[in-house]
């Protein structure tokens, strides 16, 4: 069951002989409530692809197709659209807003996306509490610990039930075994919801504990085993 298709994805930065081959012909898919892990030198591309998926950049060439949707020449309105009820984002650096509760911070996204701040507030409870923090809902980011943060910060990408998770090293700023909960936690919400996810990371633990891994050489995505 096929969520995410990338075919001959091309990503060129600059022109002339200053131009950059960065993506040169990949070719991904990702099966609804598979886990793929992203492992690749700095340089490789990694954020360029996962931008390429979020739908944050256009390619340079080929077919992004998400849920069936030929994404790539949509107009910047329906790409926008797509992105907030198909994609969720988790960043190393979390990027909570500090002013706001735990709780708050996974409401919002929702709100945003036109939903009532009481389903939106339930919703975010029952994520916070999958995610083991629904002892925490009131505190803000400061006073919670990295591991809590990203837990939030995992909450709040799954809290429009998107169907596809892009995360950029998700545990970078974590010790082992706080990386372990916090990418147990993530892949229970990726079952549960039967969404896809690819993870970009340079922590092969974690990455031997995706259903798939894959590099990126020459601008191309290859197989990879650790
Ligand atoms: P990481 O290697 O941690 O994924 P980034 O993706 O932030 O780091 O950046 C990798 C490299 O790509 C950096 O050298 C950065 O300057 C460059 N880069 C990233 N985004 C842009 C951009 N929008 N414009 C120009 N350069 C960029
Ligand atoms: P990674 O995440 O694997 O470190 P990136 O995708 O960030 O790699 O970057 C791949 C290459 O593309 C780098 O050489 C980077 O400098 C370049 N790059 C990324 N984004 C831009 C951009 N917007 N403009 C120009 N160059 C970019």
């Amino acid at each position: 069951d096929v969520l995410l298709d990338l075919k001959d994805v091309r990503q060129t930065y600059g022109d002339g002989q200053g131009a950059v081959h960065v993506l040169n012909g990949a070719d991904l898919t990702v099966n609804r409530g598979e886990i793929v892990a992203l492992i690749a030198p700095s340089g490789a591309g990694k954020s360029t692809l996962l931008h390429i998926c979020g739908l944050l950049e256009r390619p340079t060439g080929g077919d992004v197709d998400i849920d069936g949707e030929r994404t790539a020449k949509l107009a910047d309105r329906q790409r926008t659209l797509l992105r907030r009820h198909l994609i969720g984002y988790v960043y190393q650096f979390h990027h909570l807003l500090p002013e706001f509760s735990a709780l708050e911070n996974v409401t919002m996204p929702q709100l945003i996306a036109g939903e009532s701040q009481r389903d939106g507030d339930r919703r975010s409870r029952e994520l916070l509490d999958a995610m083991g923090i629904g002892h925490r809902t009131t505190h803000r980011p400061a006073e919670l610990s990295g591991g809590e943060q990203q837990r939030v910060a995992i909450a709040r990408a799954a809290a429009n039930r998107p169907s596809l998770i892009l995360a950029d090293e998700p545990t970078g700023n974590l010790d082992p075994a706080t990386s372990d909960t916090v990418f147990s936690a993530l892949a229970e919400l990726i079952r549960q919801q039967n969404a896809g996810c690819i993870i970009a990371t340079h922590n092969h633990d974690l990455a031997r504990k995706a259903d798939r891994i894959v590099t990126i050489t020459d601008g191309r995505i290859q197989p990879a085993t650790l």
